[in-house]
């Protein structure tokens, strides 16, 4: 998915779960959260994240192809428990926020290999990035932050 859908889905994520659960610091978890979001293209150049930090996704490209071992549950899993160890309550906005960022590129028809490289399965979606219906879901998104806004008011 494009970096605005992925932007706008982790918002959207986040505003639908500080309806339910107030972190100690919000502000803090609402940034890890929406970069973690953003994080898992890290993995091409081509990229927003990619071209903004391209030392590091030039670096990992070497290693990774797009949509590669950034794309798996294992990164997130690991954060998961690093801070459920050291009992560090801002690591679950990372976990989630990468999560969001997984699922949404789950959707598209390009897919992501979650479980490699133990399960090679692609889950797949039928979304084609950057095309009309990427866009028209990404209108049902923001239409969506609105709503969740309002709520909060
Ligand atoms: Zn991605």
């Amino acid at each position: 998915m494009m970096f605005k859908t992925h932007l706008a889905i982790g918002a959207l994520a986040g505003i639908t779960l500080f309806h339910y659960y107030i972190p100690e610091h919000p502000f803090l978890f609402a940034f890890i959260f929406l970069f973690a979001s953003i994080l898992p293209d890290i993995d091409t150049t081509k990229s927003v994240i990619g071209k903004r930090l391209w030392p590091v996704s030039s670096f990992l490209s070497i290693f990774t192809r797009h949509r590669g071992f950034f794309h798996t549950i294992w990164i997130p899993l690991a954060a998961f428990g690093i801070g459920f160890y050291f009992n560090i309550g801002l690591f679950a906005a990372f976990t989630m926020g990468y999560l969001v960022h997984l699922l949404s590129d789950a959707m598209t028809s390009e897919g992501i290999s979650l479980f490699s490289p133990v399960l090679k399965r692609r889950t797949k979606g039928f979304i084609k990035t950057g095309s009309a219906l990427e866009y028209v879901f990404l209108v049902f998104v923001c239409v969506g932050i609105g709503l969740q806004a309002a709520l909060s008011l």
